[in-house]
C-alpha cells in the first residue's frame, strides 16, 4: 500500500514539475523577441516626498502584455529573464528608456524640472561584468544627471559578494548615482548590509506598511526604520502606501518619500504626462 501511494505521490509530482518546467520554457521562449516586438513597455509610479506632498520622482515598473497570454506578472517574467540570461539584454534596454523618459519629462514639463527616476536592477544585472559602463552609456546617450538616476537592488543582489558589490556601488555613487535598498526589511541581515555596502536610501518593504495600523510590532519596525535610517543619514521611503491613515502616520514619524496607490497607481508615459500638467 506504501510503496504504492508512493509511487502514485511521485508521479502526480512528476507531473506538475513537468507543466512548471514546460511553463517556465515557453515563458521564456516567448520573452526571447518581446522588446523587439514592443510587448515590453514602462509603467511609471510616482514617488512622492512626505513632508509637503510634492511629486519628486518616479520608479520605472516593466510590463510584459503578451499577445496570446495578457498580462504576464512582473513578478514571474522577470525571474524568467533573471534564471535564462534573457535579464543581459533587457537590463540595459530598461535603463536607457527610463532615463530618457526622466530626461523627456524634464525637459518639457516644469513640474517635472527635479524629477528623478528609480530603475530596479537584479542581481545577476548588477553582477555582470559591464554594470557601471551601462549606466554610464545610459546616462550619457540620454543626458540624463547622474544624481537624478536611482537604482534599486534588493538584499539578495548585496548578500555574498559585498566586498565587490561595495567597490562597484561606491564607483556609482561617486559619478552621484543614489542606490536605494529595496523591499527593505524583509531579509535578516538587513542592518548588517548597510554596514558594507554604501546606500543612499531603504524603501521599507510594503508587507510593513500594509500591517502598521492593526499589528503593533509593525508600526514599531517601521518607526525603528525610519529612525535608524536618519541617524546615519539616509532617506527613507515608505512603498504601498494604501490608505490616508498610513500616510498620516508614516508622515508623522518622519518617514521622507512615499510610494503606494493612495498616492498614485503606476501609469503609462501618457497618462503620467496629464498627471504632470
Ligand atoms: P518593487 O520594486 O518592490 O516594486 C513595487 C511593486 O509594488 C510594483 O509591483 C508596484 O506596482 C507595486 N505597488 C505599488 N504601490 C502599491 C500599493 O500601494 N499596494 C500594492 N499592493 N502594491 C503596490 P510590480 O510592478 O508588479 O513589480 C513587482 C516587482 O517586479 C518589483 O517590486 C521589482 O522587484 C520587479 N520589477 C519590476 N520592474 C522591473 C524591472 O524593470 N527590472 C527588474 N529587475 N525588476 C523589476
Ligand atoms: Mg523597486
Ligand atoms: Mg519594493
Ligand atoms: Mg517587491
Amino acid at each position: 500500500q506504501a510503496k504504492l501511494d508512493g509511487k502514485h505521490g511521485y508521479r502526480f509530482y512528476s507531473l506538475a514539475m513537468d507543466q512548471a518546467v514546460e511553463r517556465r520554457m515557453h515563458l521564456e521562449h516567448e520573452l526571447r523577441g518581446a522588446w523587439a516586438r514592443g510587448e515590453l513597455d514602462l509603467v511609471y509610479q510616482p514617488v512622492f516626498r512626505m513632508e509637503d506632498n510634492r511629486l519628486t520622482g518616479v520608479e520605472a515598473l516593466l510590463r510584459w502584455q503578451h499577445p496570446v497570454l495578457g498580462a504576464v506578472a512582473p513578478s514571474v517574467f522577470i525571474d524568467v529573464a533573471e534564471q535564462s540570461g534573457l535579464i543581459d539584454t533587457i537590463g540595459p534596454l530598461v535603463l536607457e528608456a527610463a532615463c530618457r523618459q526622466a530626461r523627456a519629462w524634464q525637459q518639457a514639463l516644469p513640474a517635472a524640472a527635479g524629477l528623478f527616476v528609480s530603475v530596479n536592477v537584479s542581481p545577476r544585472q548588477l553582477r555582470s561584468a559591464g554594470f557601471a559602463d551601462e549606466v554610464r552609456r545610459a546616462l550619457a546617450a540620454t543626458g540624463l544627471d547622474a544624481r537624478q538616476l536611482h537604482i534599486e537592488l534588493t538584499e539578495t543582489a548585496v548578500i555574498g559578494d559585498e566586498l565587490r558589490v561595495g567597490e562597484l556601488l561606491g564607483g556609482l555613487r561617486a559619478l552621484g548615482v543614489k542606490i536605494w535598498l529595496d523591499d527593505f526589511g524583509t531579509g535578516f541581515s538587513g542592518l548588517s548590509h548597510l554596514r558594507r555596502v554604501p546606500v543612499d536610501g531603504v524603501k521599507i518593504d510594503r508587507s510593513f506598511i500594509a500591517d502598521m495600523l492593526r499589528d503593533p510590532d509593525d508600526l514599531a519596525l517601521t518607526s525603528a526604520i525610519i529612525s535608524m535610517g536618519h541617524s546615519i543619514g539616509i532617506t527613507v521611503v515608505a512603498e504601498g502606501v494604501e490608505t490616508e491613515g498610513q500616510f498620516d502616520i508614516l508622515r508623522e514619524r518622519g518617514c521622507d518619500l512615499g510610494q503606494g496607490y493612495w498616492l498614485g497607481h503606476p501609469l503609462a508615459p501618457r497618462a503620467f504626462e496629464d498627471l504632470l500638467r
